[in-house]
């Protein structure tokens, strides 16, 4: 149950615009909610809803206990209409079938609500057919429009729509949200340096699979720094089976380039900024041991192999003169 001040903390400029819309009664007939995953445009579109509806609100903030409010949390309010793709497309005769269904109906109230999913799936006549549904004149009817690709709208959508863009999370958002995803806080926090896409993060995380590169680069850079020929035969025999097309092979140098950028934080004791929490005493001990100019040469080296990873230079051929830059004296 969200209210217009949680939305707050995370989408500070989108609460404020809706918010003075509603106070002023000046809301548009359609929004377009465009951003990335997890960036809570399904929550502020049901928080709408939910203001639109309510009639017991306390300046735009719904009451969350009126037979609307509840109805709306519970998902079966009937003048809500939730539209999704069937298939690869939202098509016209969805809307057709919806509009049959509320003629058939008979009108709970005048208002109605609509939120549109995966919006760029709309196809023009589908598209049309709703927009039409906004002007029907005996009425008040709204339509947040929802899409994760903004450039693929049709400009008739867009002109007609006031577009409201969804910010990433704040990277403390973002490793709650992915908390709150049964995610452990320690690969939380280095995913959330990786990417502020939710559904990314937690694609990642899928069969442990984010869990174990994270392990495989904290053993190589151990090895860099305490046995130097042993780190050869681990990126032989654990890394490259590992990291294998060129995304993950671009995620594990990133993953090294987050390592040294911790044990830079350890020397200049910016500890509560660490990002590998839990290796505390490894950092420490490659903090006690390289130079800053041979961290500086580190955190070079990597830049530079994933560089030539980008320029497709072999990855195995890349990483053996990375492991090599990287023990040098
Ligand atoms: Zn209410």
């Amino acid at each position: 149950m969200k209210t217009w001040e949680d939305i707050g903390e995370t989408q500070s400029t989108i609460a404020k615009i809706l918010k003075n819309s509603v106070l002023k009664n000046r809301l548009s007939h359609a929004y377009v909610f465009e951003g990335g995953r997890g960036t809570g445009k399904k929550n502020v579109a049901v928080l709408l809803a939910k203001t639109f509806f309510c009639k017991e609100k306390l300046e735009a903030e719904p009451c969350q206990q009126c037979r609307d409010c509840k109805r709306i949390d519970s998902g079966n309010h009937p003048d809500i209409h939730l539209i999704q793709a069937d298939g690869s497309s939202i098509k016209v005769d969805q809307i057709r079938e919806l509009k049959k269904d509320l003629s058939l109906r008979g009108m709970e109230s005048r208002k109605k609500f609509y939120i549109v999913e995966e919006t760029e799936k709309m196809t023009p006549a589908a598209a049309n057919s709703i927009l039409k549904f906004l002007e029907e004149p005996d009425g008040e009817a709204l339509a947040i429009l929802l899409t994760t690709h903004v450039q693929r709208i049709l400009p008739t959508v867009l002109s007609r729509s006031q577009v409201l863009s969804f910010a990433p999370l704040p990277p403390d958002k973002f490793i709650e949200k992915l908390v709150e995803n049964s995610i452990p806080e320690k690969d939380a926090r280095v995913i959330s340096q990786i990417t502020s896409d939710l559904e990314e993060g937690i694609q990642l995380c899928q069969d442990n699979w984010f869990a174990q590169a994270r392990s495989k680069v904290i053993q190589l850079t151990d090895e860099v720094s305490l046995r130097p020929k042993n780190a050869f035969i681990t990126l032989q025999e654990e890394w490259m089976p590992f990291f294998k097309e060129k995304s993950e092979i671009q995620l594990g140098i990133d993953l090294i380039m987050i390592w040294y950028r911790d044990v830079i934080r350890m020397q200049v004791d910016q500890t509560n900024q660490l990002v590998y929490i839990d290796q505390e005493d490894k950092l420490q001990d490659q903090a006690l041991k390289l130079s800053q100019r041979k961290l500086g040469n580190n955190l070079q080296a990597v830049m530079d192999a994933k560089r030539r990873l980008d320029a497709n230079t072999a990855p195995q051929l890349l990483m053996e003169q990375l492991l090599l830059r990287l023990q040098e004296g």
